[in-house]
């Protein structure tokens, strides 16, 4: 679909779904093994997307160059990952099958993905596996050796692998390694401690980049034939979420101002089990992984206010909520159901702890059952974690939790190659709009950072790089790229030169406050109209009255943190715009006046069956709206159930 200059076309390969991959690998254009080493290509971040492309792309041959804020690769946020990656290898025999995670991730999406892609996924997540046993990644193995699985929300099939609660770090451990053996033979070049501050586009091409070295302040360009962003979500735009201090939206945004288009921004996930908060100074919320839905029963009193502990209350006092509306999937069900059934308790009052903010995650009857060795071995370190952080022993008591932003399903357009509407430019990871439509299913994530990173782009780059044989890339003495070197440096001093009273926390966490009340797990027009009123003057107020303490010569987090806020201030609103314009309720963006009579979700599938791709206009401008539509050809939309 084409509307003005920007074409929006998904490149999706004609043929039965079951062949389109295998298809379009064979008719992408080549590069033969010795031309690839004429070619540059630029990947910037680290994390499981990130590392396993730079990884892939030196060892294919390409010259790459590879960015990360953080002080080593090893430290991206994917690190923080806990229960587990899926996988359709039916391991279990239980009835798993590369259709069924299909099905399964297009249903938990709630119809809001493309066929093609999450197929594409599923076919995959095979290869991922072994990809990351010959890598030595240690997966839970059951008694006789083969690989362990467990159970996670929206599957009736236990497809899920994991190591203990530390499976990105093991992961991230293993495409990491991958990653520093190119870096020692020369075909990676690695950039730790530099943060990627703007896209330089010359001729309708991505030409390379702007980066500011976060311990010295200098501005340098680098140059390459491709740009891949693998820049991770932008969750912290409602300041308290599981994500990582540091993950952002500003690469994405910037390559957004630079003219591609950002896909389904209102698409954030609210996880169900997570600590909550304790009072309204916290600046970070911690994740309780979904695996513990595996064995853990959520519950709270039946009586409103029940001030019991939770031990004097007997079992026919007690509801198991999500037990009693979803009998077939129960405590398993997908992130958007079961976050939602909780904040419905909490309102009607019978929230619990101290604030009376949480839902009780009882692990007693599995203990019980099993025995604490056993739930020990399973989930030890998110049992020590949740101690160290409530000073309370979930052996002994039920762990208290509470829905908090986690993961976001929006990001950067890409078609089928994971490339952007702008030539050249690709983006991998939770930063694209990726597989997962409109509700991450647990443990998909790191499927799709992996499936990009190790599979899909190492396939398709090709297909744009091979025209550019002997094409030489733009010199960083270019016009293009002197001129985004003085729009960057600009920016960073206007930060520091505005030395006025309020801190840069403040103002993320006033923006915060302001998503979370009007664009958080429940939205209503008069909600998101409020939220786009608020939000321009606070922007306003920012570049007139933040103040940026130290300098740009040494290592400053404040004003690494400001330029971040800064594009949070522009990103959060175009958020709440996507958020207005979407008039249904779909997985992780409920709209309150379009909801079933039992509270559910309501799909408006004759008029928002499309991604929708917003083009930049201008800070404080209406986007221009571009519509991808989706079609369903082999898994139908129907009213989501997990009863
Ligand atoms: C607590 C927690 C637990 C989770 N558990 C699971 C799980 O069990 N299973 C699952 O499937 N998913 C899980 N997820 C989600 C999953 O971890 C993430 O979606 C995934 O790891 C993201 O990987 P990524 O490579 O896209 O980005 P990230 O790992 O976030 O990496 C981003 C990279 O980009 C770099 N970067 C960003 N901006 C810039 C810039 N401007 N300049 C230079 N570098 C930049 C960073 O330095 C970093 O290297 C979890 C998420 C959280 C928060």
């Amino acid at each position: 679909m084409s509307t003005g200059t920007v074409v929006l076309d998904s490149h999706i390969p004609e043929g039965p779904i079951e062949e389109k991959w295998d298809q379009h690998r064979f008719d992408v254009k080549l590069v033969n093994p010795a031309n690839k080493r004429r070619f540059e290509v630029i990947v910037v971040g680290t994390g499981l997307a990130g590392a396993a492309a730079a990884a892939s792309l030196g060892e294919l041959g390409y010259r790459v160059k590879s960015f990360c804020f953080q002080d080593s690769p090893r430290r991206a946020h994917s690190i923080a990952a806990q229960g587990g990656i899926n996988a359709a290898k039916n391991y279990k025999n239980d009835g798993d099958s590369v259709f069924r995670l299909f099905y399964d991730t297009v249903k938990g999406g709630d119809y809001r993905s493309r066929e093609a892609n999450v197929y594409r996924l599923a076919q995959l997540s095979l290869n991922i596996i072994d990809q990351c046993v010959a890598q030595g990644v240690p997966f839970a193995r059951e008694y006789g050796g083969l690989l362990d699985t467990r159970s996670f929300g929206g599957a009736q099939v236990s497809r899920t692998f994991y190591a203990r609660g530390q499976t990105g770090q093991q992961l991230l451990l293993g495409a990491y390694q991958a990653l520093a053996r190119q870096i020692h033979l020369g075909t990676v070049e690695m950039h730790p401690r530099t943060e990627m501050l703007d896209v330089v586009v010359k001729d309708g091409r991505a030409a390379g980049i702007v980066v500011r070295d976060l311990t010295t302040g200098e501005i340098t360009s680098h140059s390459a034939h491709a740009v891949v962003l693998a820049t991770g979500g932008y969750g912290n735009v409602f300041f308290l979420s599981t994500n990582a201090k540091g993950c952002n939206v500003t690469a994405a945004w910037r390559a957004h101002r630079r003219g591609a288009l950002f896909a389904n921004p209102c698409f954030t996930q609210i996880h169900p089990t997570c600590i909550p908060a304790s009072d309204e100074f916290q600046s970070k919320l911690t994740l309780m992984s979904e695996s513990l839905r595996n064995d853990g029963r959520i519950w709270v009193p039946q009586e409103f206010g029940d001030g019991r502990s939770p031990d004097q209350i007997p079992e026919g006092e007690r509801d198991y909520f999500l037990e009693r509306r979803y009998p077939a999937f129960g405590n398993l069900v997908p992130r958007d159901v079961a976050s939602r059934a909780a904040k419905r308790e909490v309102d009607a009052e019978r929230g619990v702890g101290p604030l009376k903010n949480g839902v009780y995650l009882d692990f007693s009857g599995a203990i019980a059952r099993l025995g604490a060795d056993v739930i020990e071995e399973r989930y030890g370190n998110l049992f020590q974690m949740y101690e160290r952080i409530t000073g309370e022993d979930p052996f002994a008591v039920p762990m208290r939790i509470y829905p908090a932003v986690h993961y976001t399903m929006g990001g950067l357009w890409v078609d089928y190659n994971l490339m952007t509407n702008v030539p050249g430019l690709y983006c991998l990871g939770e930063a694209n709009f990726s597989d997962h439509g409109a509700n991450r299913l647990g443990a998909s994530a790191l499927m799709q950072g992996l499936a990009d990173g190790y599979f899909v782009l190492p396939a398709t780059i090709s297909d744009y790089l091979a025209p550019l044989l002997g094409e030489p890339v733009v010199p960083t003495d270019d016009p293009a790229f002197q001129e985004v070197e003085r729009d960057v440096d600009d920016r960073v001093r206007g930060l520091l030169g505005v030395n006025g009273s309020r801190t840069v926390d403040w103002f993320h966490r006033e923006l915060g406050k302001i998503m979370w009340d009007n664009c958080g797990m429940a939205r209503s027009r008069e909600s998101l109209e409020k939220a786009l009123s608020e939000i321009p003057p606070l922007r306003e107020e920012f570049h007139r009255d933040v103040r940026v303490l130290g300098e740009n010569e040494t290592l400053n987090q404040s004003l690494e943190k400001a330029g971040r806020v800064a594009d949070f201030l522009e990103f959060g609103e175009l958020l709440c715009y996507d958020a207005l314009q979407r008039e249904e309720s779909c997985g992780g963006h409920f709209r309150v006046e379009h909801q079933t009579e039992d509270g559910e979700a309501l799909r408006d599938d004759d008029n928002f069956s499309h991604v929708s791709a917003w083009e930049f206009q201008g800070v404080g401008q209406t986007e221009t709206l571009h519509k991808e539509p989706l079609e369903f050809e082999y898994v139908h939309p129907s009213q989501r159930s997990y009863k």
